[in-house]
């Protein structure tokens, strides 16, 4: 107590009052209060020299006031989290404001790993394979109608297996006659170049570049002697013909080219 025994403040005597030291001065009641105190957040009235005062983040609550905006709990002695200044036991908070596990529904509690695909939150263990029931985790995955399937369960289950050599393809392939193939093994017969792209035709069941059926099959020219083919082109043969060719069944490139090459030829589409 301070030598004088008065309120520092409004200097009367503090002998017999309740009285409150600050920084080594005495003062009443009434004036800390006047001097030091916070009115509450929850409920706007002053907190008391008799009441805790408690606070955060330079705002101030009665201790019986200092509740769980949600849930009404008090937060005294509890962990608690703020949002946009409102207070939330760390229960609430997560409820509110964490992600839901797409599996099993359930928060997802901030700090602990989560996995996020187009939009979607899983706990690392409830990211599972849909198939075989195992996490997932970094591993490649492939989300179908809204299951998520690892690498070889969606092989198994829904990839398409090219015809030439059985494997499943994952990405791109070609069709071809309705079945598919990969584009790596979509090749002339002949040579050995891949067709994916490319003007082909095809003799018994094989493929083959233009060039090599050409080469193997195309009947020649009777007039300039070289191949007729996709690749040839007709009018360099008709204009090879001199005097003008005679009407039309008689033009050896227009009889062998097109009944043989047009229905044949096709450009493949990739798709993915
Ligand atoms: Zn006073
Ligand atoms: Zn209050
Ligand atoms: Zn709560
Ligand atoms: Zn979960
Ligand atoms: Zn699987
Ligand atoms: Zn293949
Ligand atoms: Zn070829
Ligand atoms: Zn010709």
């Amino acid at each position: 107590m301070t030598e004088s025994c008065d309120c520092s403040k409004c200097k009367q005597s503090l002998y017999g009052l309740k009285y409150i030291l600050k920084d080594e001065e005495a003062y009443c009641t009434k004036c800390y209060e006047e001097l030091f105190s916070h009115n509450c957040e929850t409920c706007h009235k002053l907190i008391g020299c008799t009441s805790k005062d408690l606070s955060y983040d330079n705002r101030h609550w009665h201790s019986e006031c200092f509740l769980c905006m949600e849930c009404s709990r008090s937060l005294v002695d509890r962990p608690f989290a703020t949002k946009n200044d409102l207070l939330m036991c760390t229960d609430c908070y997560c409820n509110k404001y964490s992600a839901k596990c797409k599996a099993c529904l359930k928060t997802i509690v901030p700090g602990t790993k989560k996995m996020e695909h187009k939009g979607n939150s899983w706990h690392e263990n409830c990211f599972t394979c849909n198939r075989c029931q195992q996490p997932i985790g970094t591993r490649n995955f492939v989300q179908k109608e809204g299951n998520n399937f690892c690498m070889p369960c969606y092989e198994k289950l829904f990839a398409l297996q090219c015809v030439h050599c059985k494997k499943p393809i994952t990405t791109g392939g070609v069709n071809y006659r309705e079945q598919p193939w990969h584009k790596e093994c979509f090749v002339c017969i002949g040579c050995k170049q891949q067709l994916a792209g490319q003007r082909f035709t095809s003799r018994d069941d094989f493929t083959y570049c233009l060039e090599c059926f050409c080469n193997l099959f195309a009947k020649k020219c009777a007039s300039c002697t070289t191949p007729i083919s996709g690749k040839c082109n007709l009018t360099l043969h008709i204009s090879r013909v001199n005097p003008p060719p005679p009407p039309a069944p008689k033009l050896t490139c227009t009889v062998h080219m097109f009944p043989l090459m047009v229905s044949f030829i096709g450009v493949l589409i990739l798709h993915t």
